[in-house]
């Protein structure tokens, strides 16, 4: 399993979970997770199911996924970006009890998405006379962010990263 798909606890986190996976314990932990996301996957609709088995559990990548079973990319990709927001709902309340660690404000767009690192990412590369909405659109277009205001973008990367 890929470790990415475990970055919006990562992100919630001040601390990495896990560094490396050097001792016994860190290895167990994320063993313990493993195996309830794996559980969690019963919650999922085939199609989601597939695109997280096979992507993140298996290393496919998404073309060899969608080629494979006849869908579009962009319907393996939609599927995975809906299992991940799903597992995330599912697990919480363990990842919660077990890591202490809460879901992200689910008021804000940006730690709600599954891909907030990579928002995060798009946030950080904009240039200081750069306008907002160029990046407002961008985040829109590649991870269906829907941001109103740039200052749901300050506040974010001011109080919750
Ligand atoms: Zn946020």
């Amino acid at each position: 399993m890929t470790i990415r798909m475990f970055d919006w606890i990562y992100l919630t986190h001040k601390t990495p979970l896990w560094q490396g996976e050097t001792t016994a314990e860190e290895q167990l932990r994320r063993q313990e997770l493993e195996n309830k996301v794996r559980k969690a996957l019963d919650e999922l609709t085939v199609v989601e199911r597939a695109a997280i088995e096979r992507h993140d559990f298996e290393g496919l990548s998404l073309v060899n996924i969608a080629t494979d079973l006849g869908w579009s990319c962009s319907r393996v990709q939609a599927a995975r970006r809906r299992a991940l927001r799903r597992l995330r709902k599912v697990l919480a309340p363990f990842v919660q009890e077990r890591f202490g660690v809460s879901l992200p404000s689910t008021d804000c767009p940006i730690c709600a998405n599954p891909f907030r690192r990579d928002a995060e990412r798009i946030i950080a590369a904009r240039k200081r006379e750069e306008p907002y909405s160029k990046v407002i659109s961008k985040l829109r277009h590649d991870f269906e962010i829907v941001i109103i205001s740039p200052k749901t973008i300050i506040g974010h990367m001011k109080y919750h990263c």
